[in-house]
């Protein structure tokens, strides 16, 4: 018998699907793809666009909105709050943790690159209210650095301190 893969990696998925008695389709295949491609959270419709399947057929919008459903499921995606009108998924790897910063100005989304900043709050919560398996989503709004610079073109105004 062979070993399953049941690393968090596309062949590990789909193999993971196939045990689970699920047919591995060349639009499953295409979404899993494109999700593992995906720099930042993308909605069905950019999933949709981006998993390409051989000879540039796109999988239906359907196929794209079942299969995400069906990973949310698993615990293999998560849906991550932007403040838009439709959601957003990103995958979530188990040896990971997922805190965004997000730029309301042109909808960068950064992937935290730091220990989780509630996590100790999280565990306190635990504690005091006797909730077990917390998880969390957080996202922190504001402008990138590139939307908060003025803009290059803009005339100088006048420098130094007005002192009236
Ligand atoms: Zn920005
Ligand atoms: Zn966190």
């Amino acid at each position: 018998m062979t070993q399953p893969d049941t690393s968090f990696t596309a062949d590990g998925i789909l193999s993971l699907l196939r045990s689970k008695g699920m047919r591995v389709t060349r639009s499953r295949r295409g979404i899993l793809k494109a999700l593992f491609n995906a720099t930042s959270p993308l909605s069905l419709v950019e999933l949709q666009k981006q998993a390409e399947i051989e000879g540039g057929v796109l999988p239906d919008y359907a196929t794209v909105f079942r299969m995400m459903i069906l990973l949310d499921g698993m615990d293999i995606v998560h849906k991550v709050n932007l403040k838009r009108s439709c959601s957003y998924y990103e995958l979530s790897d188990p040896s990971r943790h997922y805190d965004h910063l997000v730029c309301v100005e042109c909808g960068k989304v950064i992937l935290l690159d730091m220990p989780c900043p509630v996590a100790e709050t999280e565990k306190q919560l635990a504690q005091q209210y006797g909730f077990t398996g917390l998880k969390h989503s957080l996202e922190f709004f504001g402008r990138c650095a590139e939307c908060s610079a003025p803009p290059a073109s803009a005339p100088e105004t006048a420098s130094g301190p007005a002192i009236v």
